[in-house]
């Protein structure tokens, strides 16, 4: 196999026993990006020269027969956590020279762990959309069919993970941005239990929703980056203080038994064909192995975009009121202050992110508040309360990860709103703050991944694990490359 198409599992086995070591492993990387790179544009920033003197010291440090998870690894970032010395630049205009001067806490985890920062991922600007068009530095393509997007809006780090230009990624999702790239572009994604994963350094779309996770080429890959960056931190407040478990430990449990809820929701007019058939095959499938899948109901889905919309919309203004031109950042220069804020944000702001403002701005102004962030979030009390009693009968459930396979590029780019509804089967999952994960589970007719998605309960990601190693071991689409 090549190097570059290994995981994190294969290539620390295959460093631990001297068969490889970590600079060829991370100069197969940089190969391969050389030859792909023009084609996908997965990156906003490559660091090879820094990956290099860090391949070349951890390449000492196994010698001399240290012994970390991660040592050696080539990892990617999306471009959206703080890297310090390394720009960081949300695909945005707005930051296009910001350097941070520190790093993220899931950086600083994996840093620890020995891993190789291989450079940024492109990202739709902020983390807003889902395709990764929404970006000030171009377009990221789908490995599988580079006419099509690869989703979004981590579509830079799932690109990567499944093109082989690089181990394993770091994603965030806030609406499904994990979950329906890794979908798109046939690799595995999770969205961690919100609050399980430290959100310090990872520059903020909606507080509320926002969750790094990683995306990875196998199950397995998953539960061990997960364990490396879970875990309370201080500088997060939204941080939980409880234990995290070794992830890893419950692979290779069976399933026998295990309750599996379908939600009726979840399959609806309008959605792929191919989409849908694949994922009765899966849960067939999952079912041969001995679980037991029980249809259920989730009521409140059907208001989970216009919940999002409105939530996520205000929190984003809230947040995105810190590039004034003043700190850092892009400024334009103009005759007074507010003429310099002005400018500043109507030059350094993309499309989308500014009718995200706008939206956002309105929902929280007096007299609209009432009316749209109030009850939204009442509503979002209301789908939290759906899962609460749907896994009061079983252990995690079952969904088609994104309605349909990737989407042609420019497809949706001049109407929002098909383009928000590609994350009406990942969003209840983030206003819920349950996590959930994406794992292949077939192709359509022009070979073009689909995904599976499975959620757990709140801090259950044992049970996502344990059910989706046992699905990935029993079938082998993740075993599938693009031909580039
Ligand atoms: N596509 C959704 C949005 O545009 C989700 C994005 C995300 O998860 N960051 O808001």
């Amino acid at each position: 196999m090549e190097l570059y198409n290994l995981s994190i599992y294969e290539a620390r086995t295959a460093i631990d026993k001297d068969e490889i070591s970590p600079v060829e492993l991370t100069e197969a990387v940089f190969k391969r990006i050389e030859d792909v790179e023009q084609t996908v544009k997965a990156y906003v920033t490559l660091t090879k020269e820094h990956a290099l003197k860090q391949a070349k010291e951890a390449e000492s440090l196994a010698k001399a027969g240290v012994k970390k998870p991660l040592l050696g690894i080539p990892i990617a970032i999306k471009d959206n956590m703080c890297t310090e010395g390394i720009k960081t630049t949300c695909s945005s205009k707005i930051l296009k020279n910001f350097i941070p001067p520190y790093e993220s806490t899931v950086t600083q985890k994996l840093k620890e762990q020995g891993y190789i920062l291989i450079g940024k991922t492109n990202l739709d600007e902020f983390a807003m959309g889902s395709s990764t068009e929404n970006s000030a530095f171009g377009h990221t393509r789908n490995p599988w069919d580079i006419s099509r997007i690869p989703g979004g809006s981590s579509g830079g780090s799932a690109a990567a993970v499944s093109a082989g230009e690089c181990i394993a990624a770091l994603g965030s999702d806030t609406g499904g941005s994990i979950r329906q790239p890794a979908a798109l572009c046939g690799v595995v994604g999770l969205k961690p239990t919100y609050g399980r994963v430290s959100r310090y350094g990872l520059v903020a779309f909606a507080s509320s929703l926002d969750q790094i996770g990683p995306i990875t080429k196998n199950v397995r890959d998953s539960a061990m980056l997960l364990n490396i960056i879970s875990g309370h931190d201080m500088y997060d407040s939204t941080s939980a203080p409880i234990a995290v478990p070794d992830f890893t430990s419950v692979l290779g449990r069976d399933i026998k038994k295990m309750k599996i809820g379908v939600p009726k929701e979840y399959f609806i007019e309008g959605m792929d064909k191919e989409v849908e058939a694949s994922v009765r095959i899966a849960i067939r499938k999952i079912e041969s192995l001995g679980a037991i899948p029980v249809e259920i109901s989730l009521p409140h889905t059907g208001h989970a975009v216009a919940v999002y919309y409105i939530l996520a919309t205000s929190e984003a203004s809230s947040n995105l009121a810190r590039y004034d031109g003043v700190k850092y950042g892009f400024r334009a220069e103009g005759k007074d202050l507010l003429d310099m804020y002005m400018k500043t944000r109507a030059g350094g702001f993309g499309a989308e992110v500014k009718r995200r403002i706008i939206l956002g701005t309105y929902a929280l102004s007096s007299g609209y508040y009432e009316a749209y962030y109030k009850k939204a979030q009442q509503v979002r009390t209301l789908i939290k309360q759906d899962f609460e009693k749907a896994f009061e009968t079983v252990d995690v459930i079952v969904t088609p990860t994104s309605p349909t396979p990737a989407f042609k590029a420019g497809e949706k780019t001049e109407d929002p709103l098909q383009m928000y509804l590609s994350d009406i089967f990942t969003i209840s999952v983030n206003l819920a703050g349950v996590p959930a994960i994406s794992i292949p589970c077939g192709f359509t007719s022009n070979n073009l991944p689909i995904g599976l998605q499975i959620i757990g309960k709140h801090f259950d990601e044992e049970s996502i694990f344990k059910a989706a190693y046992a699905y990935e071991q029993a079938t082998d689409w993740h075993k599938r490359k693009p031909k580039l």
